[in-house]
């Protein structure tokens, strides 16, 4: 009688309706309103214009379930996935949101209503932890609320304390822990143990309070606003009594069919939870329009989709496999997200398509790095061979050092820039001499997002010498 991710997800949605919020669909992934953001990564981004007084709607509370992607930028969880319990590189972010309307007591007294009575979560199972100096917030929870206070802390960093940018709006914020219980290594909010997943954060409240202007002045916003986000997989997971999000009903199918693809049947391998989260940004991506590439948001795309790849070379499977999953994914998410099922074949080629190319090098480069760590001395990869599987093979940097984190290495970065400078000057010169582009590039430096006035499959041409 456990509730599924999707009854959850309408369950969230009613409780604010019936609280007068107007349901907003969820945006694209590619942020419509903001060219700085790489990608949608909380529900508050298609509402930043109606926080700033800058657009106007006809509703002063909404909510919403929106799919969110952190995998660069700001919010980066790429290396957390298939290494914590409840980090994905695509997840669908529950919110509630006040414009000038409700504030502190009301967004902290609906939190509680809906976990501990609409949710029936024990309360003694969850940890609320403040902004060290928002005691209004602390008084709402242990006086009006009456929280017990042994669960309780407050927290003087800026992990409880939010803002749009350097300057703009922002505030102090209040979460909500679960606490999976004593098995599980970690500590509460607060502690030095915290970073591990006992404690698992459920739902971060934010009080947009603030103007911060350049000079750091915090001028108190005339209409103080609300944003929340609560993590669908993480609150499901508590729900269906389980600790990792993978463990949620909506994770089965994928694991299962990529575990078929592998045929193994341990559903708990992380190479498999790995294939399960990257198929859903990927695709999800792609229907929003984003093409794998060697720039920006594509070219991020093209990593998660190279490192869902080389995880199913790990698992032994032989064949083009990852488009595969995506049919298991219109299943289960098809309904919720019409546009990923009208989608489904245009996602499926991409996909494959990518992967016939990437195929070409993988096994070749693998067979490079597994040489260079039989014969390593130290736990170092050196930074030309990074850089060799990078310019020769198309493994971007994190794929590389994702396989060396598997093994307890680590990788030269340095030495991987200074490889990159060198190739980089050759490829100067050697244009000079009227090289011949081959239209079949190799991956370019661009690892890092820093904005993008080119976004369509544009890409930069080097290492000609090599052609
Ligand atoms: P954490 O500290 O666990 O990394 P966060 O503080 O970075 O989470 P927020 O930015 O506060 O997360 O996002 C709001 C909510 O969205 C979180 O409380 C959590 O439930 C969920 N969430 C955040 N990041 C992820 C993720 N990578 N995968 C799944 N859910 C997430
Ligand atoms: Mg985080
Ligand atoms: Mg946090
Ligand atoms: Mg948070």
């Amino acid at each position: 009688n456990k509730m599924t991710s999707a009854e959850l997800r309408a369950a969230f949605l009613e409780f604010f309706r019936q609280r007068g919020h107007t349901i907003e669909p969820s945006s694209s992934l590619v942020p419509g309103n903001d060219p700085t953001l790489l990608f949608t990564n909380a529900g508050m981004v298609q509402f930043k214009d109606v926080f700033l007084g800058r657009e106007h709607r006809d509703f002063s509370t909404a909510a919403t379930s929106q799919r969110c992607v952190r995998a660069g930028g700001k919010h980066n969880d790429l290396e957390n996935v298939g290494y914590t319990a409840r980090h994905h590189t695509f997840f669908e972010m529950l919110g509630n949101f006040s414009f000038g309307d409700y504030f502190k007591k009301e967004a902290i007294h609906y939190a509680w209503e809906f976990l501990t009575k609409a949710m029936a979560i024990p309360t003694e199972k969850l940890w609320v932890t403040v902004y060290a100096e928002d005691h209004e917030a602390e008084a709402i929870w242990l006086e009006d609320v009456g929280i017990n206070p042994e669960r309780f802390s407050r927290i003087a960093t800026k992990d409880n304390f939010w803002s749009m940018g350097d300057v703009g709006p922002c505030g102090p914020c209040t979460e909500i822990f679960y606490d999976h219980g004593e098995h599980i290594a970690g500590g509460p909010p607060g502690s030095p143990e915290e970073d591990g997943d006992r404690y698992i954060e459920i739902w971060n409240l934010v009080f947009m309070q603030y103007d911060r202007s350049a000079d750091g002045t915090l001028t108190p916003l005339p209409k103080p606003s609300v944003d929340t986000g609560m993590g669908l997989e993480r609150i499901a997971a508590v729900l269906q009594g389980v600790h990792s999000n993978y463990e949620i009903d909506l994770f089965q199918k994928l694991l299962n069919a990529a575990a078929a693809l592998a045929k193994t049947d341990d559903l708990a391998n992380s190479s498999l939870r790995v294939i399960a989260d990257h198929i859903r940004s990927c695709a999800f991506l792609i229907t929003d329009g984003v093409m794998p590439s060697n720039e920006g948001r594509g070219y991020v795309l093209r990593r998660i989709i190279r490192r869902a790849i080389r995880h199913g070379y790990r698992l032994g499977i032989l064949d083009v496999f990852f488009y595969k999953l995506v049919a298991p994914l219109v299943a289960e998410m098809g309904v919720a997200y019409p546009e990923l099922q009208n989608a489904q074949a245009q996602v499926e080629r991409v996909l494959k398509k990518e992967e016939e190319r990437f195929a070409e090098t993988l096994g070749q480069g693998m067979k490079v790095l597994e040489a260079c760590v039989a014969k390593l001395d130290g736990t170092v990869i050196p930074g030309d061979t990074v850089f060799q599987l990078y310019d020769t093979y198309g493994f971007p940097v994190d794929l590389t050092a994702d396989f060396a984190r598997e093994h307890q290495l680590t990788v030269d970065y340095d030495g991987f820039d200074t490889a990159m400078a060198a190739q980089r000057d050759r490829a100067r010169s050697a244009s000079s001499f009227g090289a011949d582009y081959d239209q079949d590039i190799k991956l370019d430096s661009q690892t890092e997002f820093t904005g993008y006035g080119q976004l369509d499959d544009e890409v930069h041409i080097v290492a000609l010498y090599q052609q």
